[in-house]
């Protein structure tokens, strides 16, 4: 606890399940989890759907019972998560996270055979099934449900498919890990040549000294390309699995998965891209007056995190929090009582301490209907940031909290609204309150790094690996040819910028390789300028718009984007205006740094 003060920086688990990872309320919750996933299971099985709008009630029934089963697995998985951060020495936590997961695997079958029985219905009588009282609010998850599982093959098929991914598909993607754990970066100190792990050699790219930075980047490349030919290989036959899948199932675009996860439209992704095509110029003039800054002509991939001036002042724990209520207030009364509840009833871990797991994050605990924070607190700006961030993600959860479980479930792309929206606050005050103009510009350039990794990075993710999808359709894709997809990718999203590009990148960045989500870039970028969207508008409307703020929140995991957009900020996302506001707010940081420059 921190003396004198309501602003608690240790959480309280207790409040769940007390006794930590020996807890025997929570083997019992486990116990009684399973046993409940198991009767979802016969009851779904033993279910025969009739086709015929009767059928409601057992619908209807079905869903309550998987709603219930969702919260218990969900309580569970939050606590482990929990668990395991706060101390990650912790030996019992491992074995509580396994049947958590097998828990979560076997609710997923039952599941599978759930959609399936949705497919037999008739058009005609499902859409009157979905006009019925008990089922009327979940309309648009369970017509998702049925989609998907009619866009798929047989369940007999798709249960095979899934079998052999264990080794054909996602065993890439561990290999892909086993792979990187063998890398050793070479980097020169002094007379010694140490080796560092791909983590501690990415970590010097934001080293001040130049000498460091190029000496790093090129033990980097050197690394990289050793294994390239193996990493090649992985990469290839990641992709012609998931290739092959959508093949059998008849898909042609690439992009249909990621985008249905995404609810969203193909047009929405090709004008959000559009118009970050066209708004490079003012990125690429940042690039090049940062490149000034550091005495060169022009950046190379290794200078782009490249800090150009140093935020020395420290905040308490207390003063941090006091900011981000102060500046949460701004914009409404929820949102600073969500913050403040947080940070007196113990909903957030920021102790500084050895043994904590490295990073951030929020989880939910839905029985309870409280949310925990996790980060660690050494008193950097970024760490405000971080906090603001999460609380952001605590408040959207709250803001659903009377939502049917169900319709709470939101995609990636807009899950980051609610957390970039509070930390957009965060920001903007940072800088308005710098302590002197280095520390100011310092700030700004934190805020513009965000933007360029959105902006230029994410793309030349997103146009690679569209690229090489297409070009694998036809056969495997040599290394060489990655590298120059890679680097043609980069010198297209970073107009040019750059004297030096990383064309290993397909190989260095994980994302490539991850299996649980396809094309795991552009949801990024949404996210972000979704946000920006929305909080110009925050801005516009004052402390007023918090309500329409919350009514769109709730509504971010029950309809498309596009609905989303429409219904609550009157705007089409296939058209390009809501974006060109977006980005412009991005350039408007830009124009600022120059002027200061
Ligand atoms: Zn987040």
């Amino acid at each position: 606890m921190t003396k004198g003060s309501t602003y608690y920086d240790v959480w309280d688990l207790d409040v769940f399940f007390s006794g930590g990872s020996s807890s025997q309320a929570f083997i019992n919750h486990i116990h009684s989890s399973k046993e409940d996933v198991e009767r979802f299971r016969s009851r779904v099985t033993d279910w025969q759907p009739s086709n015929k709008i009767t059928d409601q009630e057992q619908i209807a029934e079905i869903v309550e019972f998987f709603q219930r089963v969702a919260k218990e697995i969900r309580q569970a998985g939050a606590f482990v998560s929990c668990l395991h951060a706060q101390n990650t020495n912790d030996k019992k936590v491992s074995g509580l996270r396994g049947q958590v997961t097998e828990l979560s695997a076997s609710l997923q079958n039952a599941l599978t055979v759930f959609d399936q029985k949705l497919t037999t219905y008739d058009d005609q009588i499902w859409e009157e099934l979905l006009q019925v009282e008990a089922l009327h609010q979940l309309q648009f998850v369970l017509n998702e449900r049925r989609i998907n599982a009619l866009e798929r093959l047989s369940q007999e098929e798709e249960t095979i498919i899934n079998a052999l991914s264990i080794d054909g598909y996602h065993g890439w993607g561990q290999l892909y890990d086993t792979i990187v754990g063998t890398i050793k970066v070479p980097f020169k100190e002094g007379n010694e040549t140490k080796e560092l792990s791909v983590g501690q050699a990415a970590n010097k790219f934001s080293h001040p000294d130049h000498v460091v930075r190029k000496s790093i980047f090129e033990g980097w490349e050197e690394s990289w390309s050793e294994k390239a030919e193996y990493l090649s290989k992985t990469l290839n036959h990641l992709a012609g699995f998931r290739l092959n899948t959508y093949k059998l199932r008849g898909w042609e675009d690439v992009l249909k998965e990621p985008l249905q996860i995404n609810r969203m439209q193909k047009k929405t992704l090709d004008t959000m891209w559009q118009v970050i095509s066209d708004a490079k110029a003012p990125f690429v003039t940042f690039l090049e007056r940062k490149a000034k800054l550091l005495g060169k002509d022009r950046l190379s991939w290794y200078d782009l995190d490249a800090p150009i001036g140093q935020v020395e002042s420290k905040v308490s724990y207390e003063e941090g929090a006091e900011f981000i209520i102060e500046h949460f207030s701004r914009f409404g009364k929820e949102m600073t009582g969500f913050a403040k509840k947080a940070f007196e009833q113990k909903w957030i871990e920021a102790e500084d301490r050895p043994g904590k797991a490295p990073g951030g994050f929020h989880t939910f605990f839905p029985e309870s209907n409280q949310s925990r924070i996790f980060m660690t607190f050494s008193g950097t700006p970024s760490n405000v940031s971080t906090l603001a961030h999460e609380l952001g993600h605590g408040f959207h959860t709250y803001a659903m909290r009377d939502q049917h479980y169900l319709n709470r479930n939101y995609a990636m792309n807009v899950a980051e609204t609610a957390s970039t929206f509070a930390e957009m606050i965060v920001a903007d005050a940072s800088v308005k309150q710098a302590k002197n103009p280095e520390e100011k510009l310092a700030l700004l350039e934190d805020k513009i790094q965000r933007s360029v990794a959105l902006l230029m990075n994410i793309h030349a993710r997103f146009l690679f690996e569209t690229r090489f999808y297409e070009e694998r359709k036809n056969g495997v894709v040599g290394t060489d040819r990655l590298n120059q997809l890679m680097k043609e990718a980069q010198e297209e999203a970073y107009g040019g910028a750059l004297a030096e590009y990383h064309p290993l990148f397909w190989a260095s960045k994980l994302h490539f390789f991850i299996t649980g989500v396809p094309f795991y870039n552009f949801p990024y970028t949404f996210g972000y300028l979704f946000s920006l969207g929305i909080y110009a508008k925050a801005l516009e409307e004052g402390e007023g718009y918090e309500e329409k703020y919350i009514a769109l929140l709730k509504d971010t995991a029950s309809m498309t984007v596009e609905e989303l957009a429409w219904k609550h900020l009157n705007v089409d996302l296939t058209k390009p205006d809501f974006w060109e506001k977006a980005v412009q707010q991005c350039i408007a940081d830009v124009e600022e740094f120059l002027s200061l420059t």
